[in-house]
């Protein structure tokens, strides 16, 4: 790459990759060595694995969310969305939240844009659904699953009240799975404050295509966490296929039918479309080509990681020699920490090295007290999983701000038991003053 000039680095996507590479940087980064600028739509990084816990009400969602601006201080970040990638001419096409394009100029790139929810063309499914990635769908959700519990106890409707009070997950996924039994948690717990609604009166559903769930576990963990859901009275479809979801009614493939009011789709994910208009190389399912040095295959001054990237696994080659690192957090916060040095390495003319790590497991949440987990070769299940879940997550949570905000929130709760209160409103804050003004 050689020395000379200060060389412009930029980074597409703030979410764990792009978060962990612009900290890396600005820590390894000598004056005048290179400049870092960050794209994201969002000013701030999503800690994802959080989410169900905040829609559930035991963590703030603000605490969930780490602000770019304050924490990558020698970098630049811009609000904006990326839409396309001209590589050959070293820009970047950005439209901002008001909807202005502009061109962005660099010499390095780092990809980093994660992925989308994967959909299926299944009826009513983009009216009726919505996805679980964002805190923007769990601050809604939240709100969502308690303002129907609000709207079933205000009703005497039976067939309506069936239908506000019953809540469906396609895809038992961690996302899914965890989001799921937060929620439930927290609604079986808010009917305490209903004079007319009971648990028993909640239906939760859970669809799922494969014969199991939880693949990032162990299958005696998976049947075990779906014993576990059904104890807690959620229907769990194992081979399932859903239909349809027009107008609310959902439509199963063994022929189950049934309404409801909420529909959750979290059946998996894809690398982020936008690679489609750019001139970087995909694979067959769309995720940018890339080598275990984390740099774009056969094409100069790029490099990337995370969700959106095929990296080779070589802790799997030995049984598997196509295989490649999974979507999850653990690859992306490690390949991102590589990332930053393996940069650095190529701007001071020394070899960049490949991504090695082999997978030490995973920890989920079930709900409060409750989970499964799957660490070096060790199960463990209830409160210890659970446990574990927590310990995990509030070590791996980016800065010492969040972690002690998050850690408070637990402790808030766990003192003065759960907040459940619908703040619809939010979802529409301009519906009151156009009422008013329509007089
Ligand atoms: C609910 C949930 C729970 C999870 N729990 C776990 C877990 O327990 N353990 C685990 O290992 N993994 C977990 N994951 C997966 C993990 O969060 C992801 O694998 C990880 O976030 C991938 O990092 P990334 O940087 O590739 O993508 P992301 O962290 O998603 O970052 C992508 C960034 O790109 C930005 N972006 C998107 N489009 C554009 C655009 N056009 N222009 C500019 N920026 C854009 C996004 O705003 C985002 O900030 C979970 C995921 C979810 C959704």
């Amino acid at each position: 790459m050689g020395r000379g000039k200060t060389k412009r680095i930029l980074i597409l996507g703030g979410g764990y990759v792009g978060l962990y590479t612009a900290l890396g940087l600005q820590r390894k980064l000598r004056g005048g060595e290179a400049s870092v600028t960050v794209i994201d739509p969002q000013p701030h990084m999503t800690y994802q694995p959080f989410l169900p816990e905040a829609a559930a009400g035991a963590i703030e969602p603000r605490h969930v969310v780490v602000p770019l601006r304050k924490t990558l201080k020698r970098c630049h970040v811009l609000t904006a969305r990326v839409t396309g990638i001209d590589h050959a001419a070293r820009t970047v096409a950005i439209e901002a939240p008001d909807g202005h394009r502009e061109t962005v100029e660099y010499d390095v790139l780092v990809v980093a844009l994660g992925s989308v929810a994967r959909l299926m063309p299944i009826p009513g499914l983009a009216e009726q659904g919505i996805s679980f990635k964002t805190i923007g769908e769990a601050i809604f959700l939240r709100n969502h699953v308690m303002s129907r519990l609000d709207a079933a106890s205000s009703t005497v409707d039976p067939e309506l009240r069936r239908k506000y009070l019953t809540f469906t997950f396609v895809g038992g996924g961690f996302a899914g799975i965890e989001a799921l039994a937060e929620l439930e948690d927290m609604a079986r717990f808010a009917t305490r404050y209903y004079d007319n609604i009971e648990p028993a009166d909640l239906r939760w559903v859970l669809v799922e295509a494969a014969g199991r769930i939880l693949p990032e576990v162990r299958e005696s963990l998976g049947v075990y966490t779906v014993l576990q859901l059904e104890r807690r009275g959620i229907e769990v479809y194992l081979s399932t296929l859903a239909k349809s979801f027009e107008d609310g009614h959902v439509m199963l493939s063994d022929g189950t039918e049934f309404d409801s009011d909420t529909i959750v789709w979290t059946a998996g994910v894809k690398a982020n479309p936008v690679l489609a208009s750019s001139d970087l190389p995909t694979d067959d399912r769309g995720r940018l080509r890339a080598t275990a040095t984390l740099r774009v295959e056969d094409v100069p001054d790029a490099w990337t990681a995370g969700d959106i990237a095929a990296v080779p696994d070589l802790s799997r080659t030995e049984e598997d020699p196509g295989a490649l690192c999974a979507p999850n957090a653990q690859h992306a916060v490690r390949q991102a920490n590589l990332l930053a040095r393996n940069i650095i390495a190529v701007l001071r003319d020394q070899e960049p090295k490949p991504y090695y790590h082999e997978n030490v497991g995973s920890v989920a949440s079930l709900g409060l007290h409750k989970g499964v987990a799957d660490v070096y070769n060790r199960k463990a299940k209830g409160f210890l999983a659970w446990a574990m879940h927590r310990g995990y997550h509030v070590a791996r949570v980016p800065t010492f701000n969040r972690k002690f905000r998050v850690v408070a929130d637990w402790l808030l709760s766990g003192l003065l038991r759960r907040e459940v209160i619908s703040m619809g409103q939010i979802n529409n804050p301009r519906a009151e003053f156009d009422r008013v003004s329509k007089g």
